[in-house]
């Protein structure tokens, strides 16, 4: 069967953006069975930028029960913590050696993130596509569901994967595609309609945490930024209105609906009606997650048994790979 894989940085709680465009999709393709699915807490990415130690390790377990709430299944599919499994780090080293610096230097997120400042950001946050090919091609996987953030990332996946192949005459890495379908693949920041929603984002106004409750989802609901103009008969009328587009965007993933049937119920709607029927859904999704992740977080035993399980059966998969990448690169091994 080929294989799905896709992460979550433990860098911060988990957002409604995270949700819609990452966890919610992992669950559809578990559940689709086409795929075996390998879900990861990417601790090694989330040390990009600096963690407070105490931090890292809690986001690390509420990712994890962020995942297990939501539907992940470990049963059903493999559902690990990066940093338990050395082979990512391993494999990221040689990617690093085939991978181009000026390959990393398009990276829209580095420049983003880097901005003028890039001479005092980590080497580690500049060399992130390079592990992240590692997690990804460690597995073989050839479908990796992401946000739209992600697309260039998976792109230069690919091209990593080419140029290993090409420079050691093999045809041992698959070819892999971002998978970004549906509504919700790029939730924009509250307050921001043109800023992405993050956990890293500097207020936590701008973002629905998972782990909200019903109150402050609807005040954030209700101070998101918007226009005044009611919301329009036709999807046309959301071009250049990036907040309104957002809300709607955010419950026709809620919704299961496309962006266009949300658009036809809600035709001529004041923000009045708009913003509390949003909330209302927001909250009647996430309320039951969050109230399983509280339950799962009381029990932190149990959640490290189920990754400590998970990252046996990452290695499994993973460990041949590895094995027969250091080969071909002509590493001696005993
Ligand atoms: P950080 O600010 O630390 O980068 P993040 O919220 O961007 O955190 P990541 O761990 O970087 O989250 O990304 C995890 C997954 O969630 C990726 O597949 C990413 O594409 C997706 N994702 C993140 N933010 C959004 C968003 N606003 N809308 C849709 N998908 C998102
Ligand atoms: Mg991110």
């Amino acid at each position: 069967t080929p294989r799905a894989f896709s992460g979550i940085k433990p860098s911060g709680g988990l957002t409604l953006g995270n949700y819609l465009g990452a966890i919610k999709r992992f669950v559809d393709w578990q559940e689709a069975g086409t795929h075996e699915t390998i879900y990861c807490v990417v601790d090694l990415h989330a040390i990009t930028v600096w963690q407070d130690p105490d931090m890292l390790h809690a986001a690390t377990r509420e990712v994890a029960a962020g995942y297990l709430a939501s539907g992940i299944d470990p049963v059903k599919s493999i559902l690990f913590n990066q940093s338990q499994v050395p082979a990512h780090v391993e494999l990221s080293w040689i990617f690093s050696c085939v991978a181009r610096m000026g390959w990393m230097n398009r990276m829209t997120q580095w420049k983003e993130k880097a901005g003028k400042n890039a001479e005092k950001e980590s080497l580690g946050l500049f060399a992130y596509p390079a592990l992240m090919a590692a997690d990804i091609l460690l597995y073989h996987a050839t479908h990796v569901p992401v946000g739209e953030d992600q697309k260039q990332h998976v792109e230069l996946t690919r091209d990593i994967a080419q140029k290993f192949n090409h420079d050691y005459k093999v045809d041992f890495f698959p070819e892999t595609l971002p998978v970004i379908e549906g509504p919700a693949t790029r939730v924009m920041n509250l307050r921001d309609g043109t800023k992405k929603m993050s956990k890293s984002g500097e207020s936590d106004m701008e973002r629905i945490n998972m782990t909200d409750d019903a109150d402050t989802i609807a005040k954030k609901f209700k101070k998101a930024k918007t226009d005044p103009a009611p919301l329009p008969e036709t999807m046309e009328g959301l071009k250049d209105r990036p907040e309104a587009r957002n809300l709607v965007d955010i419950y026709a993933g809620l919704a299961g609906l496309s962006d266009e049937q949300v658009i036809a119920e809600y035709a001529g709607a004041g923000w009045g009606r708009f913003k509390p029927a949003l909330a209302d859904l927001a909250v009647a999704k996430l309320g039951p997650i969050s109230a399983e992740m509280a339950r799962l977080m009381a029990d932190p035993a149990e959640i490290d048994r189920i990754l400590a399980h998970g990252a046996e059966q990452a290695r499994a998969v993973a460990d041949p790979i590895l094995t027969r990448t250091k080969e071909i690169v002509g590493f001696v091994q005993s």
